[in-house]
């Protein structure tokens, strides 16, 4: 059975009365088995969403964490409070928290880290701008953010690499199947150098592409050789869009 990743994230989208409806929708949806299936609301709809999540196959998942375990860091949660929620998975260095929160993949390998370490998975966002893109630079710029971003002693953790070209996110374009195939190998290829997953007992790191995913795409990008699944936008705010490609990863 393949195994296929279906991840929604709400952004800053998902107040008490949304969050509770988008989430008893999608609950009501029966999941094919297999399909694993999260759903990543703001930080302040967590418990609301873990409560509707409680008995269904769907996980939770954070948007963001802190690198530090606690302390005098204004505004900032760390991942033990994201587990004690009840999250399951938290998604670190999206390129919009690179773009405008300045992370660095420094920064991104140290909350990969601490995800780890709270017993999460971190869902490693990595994806080239269009100017890498356009020119031809693209697949250098993404293996030195996925190495840069890599949690030390990956080779015995379990995580995500989320493959998002910045261009494709939120612009309705996407990439070929052959270009998502081209980068989903070179991703692949960095972690059995880096990190000997195959040889280790159940840890398979899981590439997904994200970046406009819709109904009409779906089915045809979770098709593509090297693609484990897909983190999913604006149309996982959808139960309908996000439902439908549910189905399509069947
Ligand atoms: C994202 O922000 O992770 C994303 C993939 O967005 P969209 O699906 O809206 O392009």
């Amino acid at each position: 059975m393949t195994i296929k990743h279906i991840l929604g994230n709400w952004k800053m989208h998902g107040q008490k009365k949304q969050a509770i409806e988008l989430t008893q929708a999608i609950v009501a949806f029966k999941i094919p088995e297999n399909v694993k299936t999260a759903v990543f609301p703001p930080f302040t709809s967590l418990h609301i969403v873990a409560s509707e999540l409680i008995a269904s196959k769907i996980a939770l998942g954070a948007q963001d964490c802190s690198n530090e375990i606690g302390g005098a860091f204004t505004g900032d949660i760390s991942t033990l409070m994201l587990a004690e929620a009840g999250c399951k998975y938290v998604i670190v260095g999206h390129s919009e928290r690179r773009a405008q929160h300045n992370e660095s993949s420094e920064l991104v390998k140290h909350k990969a880290e601490a995800a780890i370490s709270a017993g999460l998975i971190p869902v490693i966002c990595v994806g080239e701008n269009i100017g890498e893109r356009e020119s031809g630079t693209y697949l250098q710029a993404i293996t030195k953010q996925t190495k840069d971003s890599l949690p030390s002693l990956a080779h015995s953790s379990k995580f995500i690499i989320a493959y998002e070209p910045v261009w494709a996110i939120g612009s309705g374009k996407t990439p070929s199947l052959a270009e998502i195939t081209e980068v989903h190998k070179t991703i692949a290829s960095l972690l059995s150098y880096d990190t000997s997953v195959a040889k280790h007992d159940a840890v398979k790191t899981a590439i997904v592409y994200g970046g406009s995913v819709k109904p009409e795409n779906a089915r045809e990008i979770l098709a593509s050789e090297g693609v484990d699944g897909v983190l999913v936008g604006g149309a996982s705010l959808k139960a309908e869009e996000f439902c439908k490609i549910i189905e399509s990863a069947a």
